[in-house]
């Protein structure tokens, strides 16, 4: 890769270091007790213990580990040679997976699914009482994303006038709020209109969005009822409430050309329910002190208390136990198989498979070679990726500047091997002993690459 800076300015990529964060070190300190406390002090109010939080924590706590295994990365002009550890791939608890995670889905979103109109953040919200049921049977969340697509694609049909229609929508399910507390909901990216049965594209810039509300109460009560979970009378009572703690916020628009923007909002929407850059670590009594996201209105209050709020004011942090916060975070890992994105309409999976067949045949008729689908993930690199993180560009030499090239693979299996690599190239580190909790201490705050959240976020309760 050339590029016109000279050597000594250029940045390079850096290996993180994973055990450096405090989250990581809450988790290896306090995870054993957690789950040994689990029945006890959690099941009530978070649900059965689900065997998935542990296997997705052991994941979590090899993130980046060298001694798990490595890609070894060596330079053809001047042979310097770097380690680059294994990530754990988990979903909910790993902020830097969530990130790559996220990343991959915003560029793949452009350049495989979303057609080049102008898209609105739909923001679908429900009321407090009716959180809980979402909590206790998962599966109801696929069925609240479901229902917000059905709302759309309603609203489309009675704006555009043109029954059939159907608008595209990419849907992530939500599960937590501003403080990491129980809070599901749904956002997703929605065309600002919707396509003819001839794949014309029919623009619908409002809404009216009383009207969406009601369509979108109705659905979510028929998820309850169908499960037996809520009663006509209920919902009966419900239905007069002044403010019905149902919503949906249209208001964050992209347009067709911003790319950016997008990727910004795919990020925001996919994103790790807690942010390190939030978390701070008191040093006091070892409690977790996890601020929200709005630093205009953040006032830190006197460490170890949590008085210093004026009358009126939302409370925008959260001092949690250690253990307590281990809960909150766990209870917003997915279940095997619990998909956090999902496609509809325009969007959905059939309409994009039967496109791109008819794109090859295109092609085909054209004399061209299309890319196949593997072609195209494999255009997604984690060099892309940390590229696009740090802006640094990972594959290139930090000596002389030449590209870079990934020699071998060693497997966690080759634990002799492993140290023995580590060793000589001064990298090795003894594991640390998990457990007992040590005497609190100091903890650095980590910060994290970030993206301005602010501009999409209209759901913070
Ligand atoms: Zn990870
Ligand atoms: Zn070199």
């Amino acid at each position: 890769m050339s590029s016109a800076q000279p050597v000594a300015q250029q940045k390079f990529y850096r290996r993180r270091d994973p055990e450096a964060s405090p989250f990581y070190r809450l988790v290896s300190d306090y995870f054993d007790e957690f789950e040994r406390e689990y029945d006890p002090r959690y099941s009530m109010r978070f649900g059965f213990w689900r065997p998935v939080i542990r296997e997705a924590i052991e994941k979590f706590l090899e993130c980046g580990d060298l001694r798990k295994g490595f890609a070894r990365v060596r330079c053809p002009e001047c042979r310097e040679e770097f380690f680059v550890a294994y990530s754990c791939k988990q979903r909910g608890c790993c902020p830097s997976c969530d990130q790559k995670r996220s990343l991959v889905l915003g560029i793949r979103l452009l350049e495989q699914v979303l057609q080049q109109v102008p898209h609105r953040q739909w923001v679908f919200t429900i009321p407090k009482r009716l959180r809980v049921y979402f909590r206790f049977t998962r599966g109801f969340l696929g069925d609240l994303c479901r229902a917000a697509y059905d709302t759309v694609h309603e609203v489309m049909e009675l704006e555009s006038y043109e029954e059939g229609c159907t608008p595209g929508m990419v849907g992530a399910v939500q599960t937590f709020g501003d403080l990491v507390h129980w809070h599901p909901h749904i956002h997703a990216v929605v065309t600002e209109g919707a396509f003819d049965k001839e794949g014309c594209f029919i623009p619908v810039q409002s809404i009216l969005v009383d009207r969406a509300i009601e369509i979108w109460r109705g659905k979510v009560f028929d998820i309850l009822f169908e499960a037996g979970l809520l009663d006509l009378e209920d919902i009966g009572s419900m239905m007069g409430w002044k403010h019905s703690g149902f919503s949906i916020d249209t208001s964050v628009r992209i347009a067709a050309e911003d790319h950016d923007g997008m990727k910004r909002l795919v990020e925001y929407i996919a994103r790790c329910p807690f942010s390190l850059a939030r978390m701070v670590k008191l040093t006091q009594d070892g409690k977790v002190m996890y601020h929200g996201s709005h630093p205009k209105c953040f006032r830190f209050p006197q460490l170890g208390s949590e008085m210093d709020l004026s009358p009126g004011m939302r409370r925008n942090y959260q001092m949690f136990e250690p253990l307590d916060f281990l809960a909150a975070v766990t209870q917003h890992i997915p279940n095997k198989g619990e998909h956090q994105i999902r496609y509809y309409g325009y969007y959905s999976n059939k309409r994009r498979g039967m496109r791109t067949h008819r794109q090859q045949q295109d092609a085909n008729d054209a004399g061209l070679e299309p890319l196949s689908a593997y072609q195209l993930k494999c255009r997604i690199t984690w060099a892309a990726l940390i590229k696009c993180v740090y802006e640094v560009d990972p594959l290139q030499c930090p000596k002389c500047g030449a590209e870079m090239m990934v020699i071998g693979f060693i497997e966690r299996e080759n634990t002799d091997l492993i140290r023995t690599w580590l060793k000589a190239a001064g990298l090795w580190k003894e594991p640390a002993a998990r457990a007992p909790p040590p005497e609190p201490n100091p903890l650095p705050q980590v910060a994290e690459p970030t993206v301005d959240y602010e501009f999409f976020d209209t759901t913070c309760v």
